[in-house]
């Protein structure tokens, strides 16, 4: 047997050189943390089981990528990946995206991807949700001024729900599609996970692009 199976997540995730272990420390340098320390800095928030977040990184090696992830049976898996790529511009963190703000410093990041985050349908966890206006005054902190989000679901209620907290924050929406896979947004398209199981059930992609208000 493997001893990654005797082990458990948690312990793989400890021993993993793929994950910064102590984050908070790090704030406000995490540039200095990748070999090459003057690219943009793009984050992916729930990347369950990283096949975007890697294959991102392996088609953009000028741009520095974290994958931020709250399940350790989940990160395990993009570990694997990320044993099996070697890609030197790519970590994680195993984090709640709620404590996102005490991780990253003010304009740290360039860019946030948000694929097929948890939905939450109940009214009472509207806050919950990744895209809520209580989520979006944090990315505005750590995004450049003018920085971007770009997000993607299936989700018809959570996108709408989306669209009207940014308009509410005041983010400009851009690159909005309801079916991206028959629209001009396609091309350079990487699929993650969950978009490949519901795209394949016959469900339409929606996605977006947000821009962060300057004031
Ligand atoms: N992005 C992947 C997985 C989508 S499922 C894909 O498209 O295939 C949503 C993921 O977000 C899950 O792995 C879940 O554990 C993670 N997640 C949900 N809430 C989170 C939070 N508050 N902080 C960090 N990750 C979170």
């Amino acid at each position: 047997m493997r001893l990654r199976n005797v082990k458990g997540s948690r312990d793989t995730i400890a021993e993993s050189p793929y994950v910064i272990h102590d984050p908070q420390s790090i704030k406000g340098s995490f540039r200095a943390h990748f070999p090459e320390k003057d690219k943009p800095l793009h984050i992916e928030i729930g990347m369950g089981k990283g096949k975007f977040i890697t294959t991102k990184a392996s088609l953009e090696s000028n741009i520095n990528f974290i994958g931020v992830e709250k399940y350790s049976s989940v990160l395990v898996r993009a570990i694997e990946k990320q044993e099996n790529m070697l890609l030197s511009n790519l970590y994680f963190i195993r984090m709640d995206a709620v404590e996102i703000t005490d991780v990253f410093a003010p304009g740290e990041v360039d860019k946030i991807y948000l694929n097929f985050s948890d939905p939450w349908p109940k009214d009472r966890h509207a806050k919950r949700r990744l895209t809520s206006r209580q989520f979006l005054a944090r990315y505005k902190e750590i995004l450049v001024p003018g920085g971007k989000i770009e997000f993607k679901t299936d989700n018809v209620p959570l996108f709408d729900f989306s669209i009207d907290e940014a308009n509410e924050a005041g983010w400009e929406i851009s690159g909005l599609t309801r079916d991206l896979h028959n629209s001009e947004y396609m091309e350079g398209n990487v699929m993650t996970e969950y978009e490949e199981r519901f795209s394949a059930k016959g469900n339409k992609i929606c996605r977006m692009v947000l821009t962060a208000p300057l004031s």
